[in-house]
This record gives structure tokens, C-alpha cells and sequence, in this order.
């Protein structure tokens, strides 16, 4: 397993096509926009040498029976799926953020079960070719872009009736040795941080779409791929330094929209090729394993949570009667979505390949509460906070000789509290629910893993009305009519 200071050396060694604000970046590590967001994901390595966290943070692989860091594992039980949920929690308190890794583990889960799949209906070998780039990404513990998300142009119409036929990724060419795809992956988390990318197709396809239903991995400094780094709302700020303004002063994520502009991919790295009538059931997978994985909200509603409470403490207000309780009703959100994603977890079965996978029911329940949730939780801490969160001077005017003693006067809350600490925890409240990190936990809560509507649509197809119908009519005597 890396250490977080070998995973910032394997990033250096990357030579990736990046640009930002009109320009190309050459040095992606040490730019201070990006680096927060590899520092997000740095804890994920970080945190596995970590004694404590040994437990949460490792798993056995069950291709070498080394130990592994859990984000390269395919989950072999229920424990290895509630584990999942707990290290979601863990690092979203630990970082404020989204800490990125997450979405190329679940992308490895999926595929883990639907290239079984498909090699047992076509005599394909998806899957041995699959394990053997899952043990290549085990042993050098490599983090994993997984994108799904095409730009989808007119969303009222298939892939192959698109007017750009680029708008979904498509190959377009075959040759002896692989294949050449051409489009793009928009809204890619921790794209620029990634070893790997591994892309999978966005909707369920039928036969006029097959050259859109294909699956494969590229190092992520592949040629022909380039990155557009997104923007968030205050990203600039990092461009002060470490001043309090960012609220977060270490951690943040990143999204970037992904060019893949005929690019080749050989043979041993595609794991599925025209097999359309198997793209739905890689998205269901997919969409499941990740929307249990929304655990990470919980953990960066921790945070948020205390510093609510701190931000009340400070106004001299925490023994309030409606604050005790908006704090109690914070919790009981949090605690809820919380109970989803260990639900969904819990409730797991095996597959035919032998990976565990989710209950798909429950793992859309816990997400469709996560578009709803966080914003909620955020009213209230903004509730609590109080306008100064918007209102605040900057940190250069706190430190100004000519402003410094006014802020420092006026903008105290209790008497012993340093005004400072009090300007530091409104600008974390701050942070998370308009900042960089609201991107994170507000925007990704509705859209990341699919939208609202995505999760209604799988609750209306797996919940079981005839069972609820039978039980409503046995008690009420009603014979079979
Ligand atoms: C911060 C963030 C991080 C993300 N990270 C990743 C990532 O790492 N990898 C990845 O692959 N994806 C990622 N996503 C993408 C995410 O899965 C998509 O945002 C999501 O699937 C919605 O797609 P969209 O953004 O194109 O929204 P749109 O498709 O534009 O949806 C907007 C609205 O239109 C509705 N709509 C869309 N299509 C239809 C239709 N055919 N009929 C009726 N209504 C429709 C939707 O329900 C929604 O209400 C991320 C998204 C965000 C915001
Ligand atoms: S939003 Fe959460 S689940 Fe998705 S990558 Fe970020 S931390 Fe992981």
C-alpha cells in the first residue's frame, strides 16, 4: 500500500493534458486550486497506515491475499459492504470534502460482476481479462477515475439519433490490437488526482446504440486525453494562501470534463464491446454500489454539525431551547442517511461472480434522501450562524493595522473567545454550504450518482406493491378476485 507522500510522487510522474482558466497546467500538484483536492485524496492513503483506522481503511484481496487499501478491494462479504459505509463517514470528517476515490471503487465492483455476466451469456473473457487489470491496480494501490457521465446533448433522444454523434462516448474504429473511442466524460471527480480512468457507458442502449456499449480502463495520461478543469464557486480564494477565507484551509475536491479525442485502447483493457443488452444492468450496478457510497455526506455533515454548534457556543447563544433542538434535528437528519447507507450494506447479497453487492432498494432510498438532507441540514446551520457567515471581512482586513482592531472589536461574539476563531468556524460554515465544498455536499448530494428522478425510477421498479397488496387484502378478507 502507498503512503500518502508515494501517492504524491506517483502523481508527479504523470503527464497529463490539463487546463485551467484558459491555460494549460504543467505542475497539477503543487497548483493551488488542484492541491487541496489531492490532498483529499492523499487521506485515503494516509489513513490506511493509520493503526485505528487499519480496520475500516484495508481489506484482504481475494485475487493475492495481500493486504490491500479497501478502495482497490471487491467487497467478498456483508462486513466488507458495512465496512464501506464507515469509511465513507470516516473521511468525509475527516476532509470537509469529497475526498474522490470513491467513484472508481464502485466503477471496479460493477464491473467485477457484469463482465461475469456477460462471459457466461457470449463466451466472452471480460472477466479474466478484468481481474487481471484489478490486480495490476491492487498492487501498485492506484486511485481510479470512474466515468460515466456523457455531455448527453438532447437528452430527449438515444446516443446514435444525437446530431453530434460524439455526445455519448462511441468507438470509431476497430483495429487488430484495440479500439479507438472518441467523446467525452463530464463532471469527472478527482479527475486530475487519478491514476486511471476507467470509463462505462451513462444509459441503458439498445442494438442501434452497441458502438456507444463499451467499457474499458486508460492510464489516465493516455494520448489523445485532455482535462478542462470545473470551477467552483470561490476556488480563487485559494489563491490567498492560507487564509481563513477558505474556510477549509487543507482539503476540497475537484471536477474537470474529460476530451477523449480518438483515443486507443488495446484489447486487454476493454472489458465490454458492443454487448448494448448488458449496458442497464452495469449502470443499475454501478449507480447502486456509488449511491451507497453517498455515506460520505454523513461524515461532511459531522463537521458541519459541530461547527454549528460551535458557531452558537461562540455567540453565546448554545443553551438556547430552538437551538439545542435545531441541533438535535441536524443529528437526526444526519443520523438517518446514515442508517441508509448502513442498510443498504447490511442487506447485501452475493453475486454470481462472488462480489457482494448492495441491496438496490435501500441504496437508492439512502441516496434520494441525500438530495434532500444536506440542504436542510445547511439552512439550519446557516440558521444558527447568523448573516455574519456573509457579511465577514476578509482575513487581510482582520490583519490590517488600519481595520484589524474595529473587526476585532465589533465582530466579537463572547467576551472570551478570540474574534478570529469566530470569523474561522462562519467561514467552514461557510465553505461547505456556498463555498468550494458546497459543490461537494449540496450539488453532488442532487446530482452526483444520478438525479432525483433517476432514484425514483429504481424505487418504482424494485418496491414490491402486489406483496403490500396481498398484506392490505389479508386482513381485510378479500379472497382473490
Ligand atoms: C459534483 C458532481 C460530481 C460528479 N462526479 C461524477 C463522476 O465522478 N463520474 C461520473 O461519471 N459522473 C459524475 N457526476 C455526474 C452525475 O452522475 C450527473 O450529474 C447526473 O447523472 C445528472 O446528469 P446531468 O448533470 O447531465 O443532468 P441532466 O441530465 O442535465 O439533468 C437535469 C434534469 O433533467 C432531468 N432529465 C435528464 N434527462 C431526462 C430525460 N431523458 N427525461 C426526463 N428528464 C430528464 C433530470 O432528472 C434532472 O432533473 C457528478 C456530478 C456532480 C454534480
Ligand atoms: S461525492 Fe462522496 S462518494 Fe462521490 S467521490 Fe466524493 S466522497 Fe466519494
Amino acid at each position: 500500500m502507498l503512503t500518502a507522500a508515494q501517492y504524491e510522487e506517483s502523481l508527479r510522474r504523470l503527464n497529463l493534458t490539463v487546463y485551467m482558466f484558459g491555460k494549460r497546467i504543467e505542475n497539477v500538484v503543487d497548483d493551488p486550486i488542484i492541491r487541496p483536492s489531492m490532498n483529499a485524496v492523499a487521506k485515503t492513503y494516509d489513513l490506511a497506515h493509520q493503526p485505528e483506522h487499519e480496520d475500516i481503511m484495508t481489506a484482504t484481496s481475494h485475487l493475492t491475499g495481500n493486504k490491500i487499501n479497501r478502495f482497490t478491494h471487491i467487497h467478498q462479504s456483508i462486513e466488507d459492504l458495512v465496512k464501506k459505509s464507515k469509511m465513507g463517514r470516516l473521511l468525509g470528517r475527516e476532509t470537509g470534502c469529497c475526498f474522490q476515490r470513491c467513484v472508481g471503487m464502485d466503477t471496479l465492483n460493477a464491473l467485477s460482476i457484469v463482465t461475469f455476466n456477460i462471459d457466461r451469456k457470449y463466451g466472452t473473457e471480460y472477466n479474466k481479462r478484468f481481474l487481471k487489470y484489478l490486480e495490476y491496480v491492487q498492487n501498485n494501490d492506484l486511485t481510479c477515475d470512474g466515468a460515466m457521465t456523457d455531455p448527453k446533448g438532447d437528452r430527449g433522444l438515444p446516443p446514435h439519433e444525437q446530431s453530434d454523434a460524439d455526445q455519448y462516448l462511441h468507438v470509431v474504429e476497430e483495429k487488430k490490437d484495440g479500439i479507438v473511442v472518441r467523446g467525452a466524460k463530464v463532471h469527472q471527480t478527482g479527475a486530475v488526482n487519478s491514476h486511471e480512468i476507467i470509463v462505462m457507458p451513462t444509459i441503458s442502449m439498445r442494438e442501434d446504440d452497441r458502438d456507444y456499449a463499451v467499457s474499458f480502463a486508460l492510464p489516465s495520461d493516455a494520448e489523445g486525453i485532455l482535462y478542462i478543469m470545473g470551477r467552483q464557486s470561490c476556488d480563487t480564494r485559494k489563491l490567498e494562501g492560507q487564509t481563513i477565507d477558505r474556510g477549509n484551509l487543507l482539503f476540497g475536491g475537484h471536477e474537470a470534463l474529460v476530451v477523449f479525442d480518438d483515443v486507443f485502447v488495446p484489447w486487454e483493457r476493454v472489458f465490454m464491446y458492443r454487448e448494448y443488452d448488458f449496458v442497464g444492468q452495469l449502470v443499475e450496478i454501478f449507480a447502486a454500489y456509488h449511491r451507497q457510497s453517498y455515506a460520505c455526506k454523513v461524515g461532511v455533515g459531522d463537521v458541519l454539525i459541530g461547527a454549528a454548534q460551535i458557531a452558537s457556543d461562540y455567540n453565546g447563544v448554545s443553551k438556547a431551547y430552538h437551538i439545542k433542538d435545531k441541533i438535535v434535528e441536524m443529528n437526526h437528519l444526519n443520523e438517518t442517511l446514515y442508517t441508509g447507507c448502513i442498510a443498504c450494506a447490511s442487506e447485501g447479497h452475493r453475486e454470481p461472480s462472488g462480489t457482494y453487492n448492495v441491496d438496490v432498494l435501500l441504496a437508492n432510498v439512502h441516496k434520494h434522501n441525500v438530495t434532500r438532507f444536506p440542504y436542510e441540514i445547511a439552512r439550519l446551520a446557516q440558521d444558527i450562524a447568523g448573516g455574519l457567515m456573509v457579511t465577514m471581512p476578509s482575513d487581510a482586513d482582520l490583519r490590517s493595522p488600519e481595520t484589524g482592531k474595529w473587526i476585532n472589536k465589533y465582530l466579537r461574539g463572547r467576551s472570551e473567545i478570540p474574534t478570529e476563531n469566530r470569523m474561522r468556524i462562519l467561514r467552514l460554515i461557510e465553505n461547505i454550504t456556498l463555498g468550494t465544498a458546497a459543490v461537494g455536499y449540496l450539488t453532488e448530494s442532487m446530482h452526483g450518482a444520478g438525479s432525483p428522478q433517476a432514484q425514483r425510477i429504481m424505487i418504482s421498479r424494485r418496491m414490491n406493491m402486489q406483496e403490500k397488496e396481498r398484506a392490505a387484502k389479508k386482513l381485510t378478507g378479500i379472497v382473490d378476485e
